[in-house]
């Protein structure tokens, strides 16, 4: 098995994006830690049913990404780690002069700085075992912008900055970072967007999903969470030990317009 022996960490991994990512690189032999911060039975449910499914060994382990010491903390319960994911990601849409200042203290804590906390706890054990990737999912929004989204895009644009000196930092040493870019993925964060975006534009919701949101994503299509998953395990591979500092993209030509 293509990760046999490696031992993932994936952040909000007990949904969406986090969920097929994790699914993926058990799949493919890694020893997996699914994290949120809920600590519901669900979640361990769901660590034992990805276990079931795959064979590999899967531990959950609550933390909460807002939380720096929490962000640590994952790192050292897990006893370390080879792969570093770091997906947990909140959404929130206004105007920038009605943009609640708490929200944007918590979608900077949970879609940025939580991949600084986390990759600084995993680097000095990746670097003494000269192996490690770390693979942090920004968006299509971490390379373009759309109104009403201030503090995604700038928490976006910030994880693709970190991306790359997290690879400066690490080249040489057998480590690589990479940011994956999705466009639009039907996962619950997308899901909470499709009533409001109705009301916004008094559409039906087949309407919002074609004109609004896939009208930005040439292909028509949502990419998927499997798509995400295989994409990660592709950074994890032999063939992109040299791929380090960059983005991937996958969203259906979006950033190529
Ligand atoms: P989701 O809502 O299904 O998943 C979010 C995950 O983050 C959940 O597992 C949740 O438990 C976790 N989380 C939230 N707050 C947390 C906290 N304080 N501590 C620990 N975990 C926390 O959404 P998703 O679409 O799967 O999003 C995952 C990532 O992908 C996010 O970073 C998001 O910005 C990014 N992304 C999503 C899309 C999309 O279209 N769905 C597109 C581009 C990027």
């Amino acid at each position: 098995m293509q990760l046999a022996g490696k031992r993932a960490i994936v952040t909000g991994s007990n949904s969406g994006i986090g969920l097929g990512i994790a699914r993926e690189l058990a799949r493919a032999g890694a020893e997996l830690v699914v994290n949120s911060f809920t600590d519901s039975e669900e979640d361990h449910a769901l660590a034992a049913e990805i276990a079931h499914e795959t064979g590999a060994r899967v531990r959950y382990i609550a933390a909460d990404m807002s939380k720096p010491e929490d962000c640590r903390a994952l790192i050292e319960q897990a006893g370390g780690c080879d792969i570093l994911v770091n997906n947990a990601g909140i959404q929130h849409v206004a105007k920038i002069e009605e943009f609640p200042g708490e929200k944007w203290d918590a979608i900077l804590a949970i879609n940025l700085s939580s991949a600084f906390h986390t990759t600084a706890a995993a680097l000095p054990g990746m670097y003494a075992a000269g192996w490690g990737r770390v693979v942090n999912i920004a968006s299509a929004h971490g390379l373009t912008a759309s109104p009403y989204k201030s503090a995604y895009v700038a928490a976006k644009h910030g994880i693709v900055g970190l991306t790359k000196v997290t690879a400066l930092e690490a080249a040489g040493k057998g480590v690589t970072c990479n940011a994956i870019c999705p466009g639009y993925v039907l996962t619950p964060i997308v899901e909470k967007q499709i009533p409001d975006q109705m009301k916004t534009h008094n559409m039906d919701r087949e309407t919002v999903i074609r004109e609004v949101m896939l009208s930005r994503q040439p292909s028509g299509e949502f990419a998927t969470v499997e798509q995400m998953g295989g994409t990660a395990v592709f950074l994890c591979s032999e063939a992109a030990a040299q791929i380090t500092g960059t983005t991937i993209s996958v969203d259906g030509g979006w950033t190529a317009l």
